[in-house]
């Protein structure tokens, strides 16, 4: 197989989706060299197929707003692999949501699920609704709308959702609630993240960013280095970034900053309790502005408009919000500034100018694939517990999320390592997902 070649077919048939495309790309020029190693691979058109989603749902989703007016967004769900287990990924709601989106975020999920130790295929949905703005009765009348037509595609053997961008703790609890009545069924294993008093795992809504920095610790131990007393800088302030300041705290290291996209809250004492527990009020208030932090402690907080996090000076960067939100120019910025080390913990967080950069300008660099896996591995133990109709402690769940972030490293490093040495973690967490699920379309026969 030519990674080239079949980019090339690939771009002609689906020109518009260029994240799609972005995604695609960088995973078929990581693994075409373990490809042709494989003549049977190839035989089996394994390439080829993983490349096309099983199958694609999208539909209308009316609700009405609080004014008592008729509002109509898409609702999608791309089942993209089920050869290793169930589709497994999150429902993003985002006014930018688009087909594009979710098949970059679908293909990326069945490298990063295979990379978890646990059985689950590749999935992700969503819709274009923008939870900006939006009043709580709103969002529960959306979120019924939305499952009055998702409820049918999915199952806890079939298809297990779960949040993403848009969607936490408080959607889940909606969307669980109208599937329950739908289908009368308390079928919990259907979505996780779900409330702990009604099968949620413990650990869930922390476990993206609990993860990440376990992952982060493993990295640093790989080199020699550890993370205490060094300045990170994380952006968004949403779940993920909620859970990585938690434990950035705990381990030892400093949270200079964190972003939203009205701009930067540099935080020159780092982040206290108080400020991580305002970022949950932040979230949940709707309003999408990080601001609001530098109003509530001033002094404290900094704000900078239209700045990202990028532009403070750290060792670590930490993208934790959107697709691409760092740019070759910020990796400069970074450089510049004395950092040495970005992991990627939102999914596609860098832009390809900018990986590059990093990987040849000597920072540690790391995909999200492998980095923000805890959240859906997390997800994989609470399906687990749902299944076996019981709930472990907080320090169950914790162990094994370190076993397997740790496991995660060690595929990276495995795949990943060159022949001066050094690691190259791109390729390593490719190539792991990609030869777990090549070999199970390959058992499995023509499909
Ligand atoms: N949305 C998260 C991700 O990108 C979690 C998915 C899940 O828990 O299923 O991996």
């Amino acid at each position: 197989m030519k990674a080239a070649e079949i980019m090339a077919k690939l771009q002609a048939k689906h020109a518009e989706e260029k994240e799609f495309l972005q995604a695609a790309e960088e995973v078929l020029n990581s693994i075409e060299e373990i490809y042709n190693q494989h003549p049977e691979f190839e035989k089996a058109h394994i390439v080829e197929r993983l490349v096309e989603p099983d199958r694609i749902f999208t539909f209308r989703v009316a609700w009405v707003d609080d004014k008592g007016e008729v509002q109509t967004n898409i609702g999608y769900r791309v089942q993209f692999n089920a050869a290793i287990g169930p589709y497994k990924g999150g429902l993003r709601f985002h006014k930018a949501v688009n087909l594009s989106m979710l098949k970059f975020l679908g293909f990326e999920q069945i490298f990063k699920n295979a990379l978890t130790t646990l059985p689950m295929g590749g999935a992700k949905g969503g819709s274009d609704f923008d939870p900006v703005g939006k009043s709580d009765a709103e969002i529960m009348r959306f979120c019924q709308a939305f499952m009055l037509e998702l409820w049918k595609c999915i199952g806890p053997d079939t298809d297990v959702p779960a949040g993403d961008v848009g969607v936490g703790g408080r959607e889940i609890g909606y969307m669980y609630g109208m599937y329950k009545k739908l289908a009368r069924e308390y079928n919990t294993g259907v979505l996780t993240g779900k409330g702990a008093t009604w099968g949620g795992s413990i650990l869930r809504p922390e476990a993206t960013g609990f993860g990440a920095l376990y992952f982060v610790e493993n990295l640093l131990k790989e080199h020699g280095k550890d993370i205490k007393g060094k300045k990170v800088a994380l952006s968004g302030f949403g779940n993920v970034a909620w859970g990585a300041a938690i434990k950035t705290n705990q381990l030892g290291g400093k949270v200079v900053a964190i972003s939203g996209p009205d701009g930067v809250c540099e935080l020159p004492d780092g982040i206290t309790d108080e400020m991580i527990d305002y970022m949950l009020e932040m979230r949940s208030s709707n309003r999408n502005k990080v601001e609001d932090m530098a109003t509530k402690f001033p002094g404290k907080a900094k704000f900078t408009a239209g700045k990202k996090a990028w532009s403070v000076p750290c060792d670590i960067a930490l993208p934790c919000a959107f697709q691409n939100e760092l740019s070759e120019e910020d990796a400069k910025e970074l450089k510049a500034n004395g950092c040495w080390c970005c992991c990627e913990v939102s999914n596609m967080g860098c832009q390809p100018g900018a990986i590059h950069f990093f990987q040849t300008n000597g920072v540690y660099f790391a995909p999200g694939k492998a980095v923000n896996a805890g959240g859906v591995a997390t997800s994989g133990l609470e399906i687990t517990q749902n299944a076996a109709h019981l709930a472990w402690s907080g320090e169950e769940v914790d162990a094994k999320l370190h076993w397997i972030m740790k496991s995660i490293h060690e595929q990276c490093v495995k795949y990943g390592r060159k022949a001066d040495g050094s690691i190259d973690y791109v390729k390593g967490a490719n190539v792991a997902g990609f030869m777990k699920v090549a070999t199970a379309m390959l058992e499995q026969g023509i499909l």
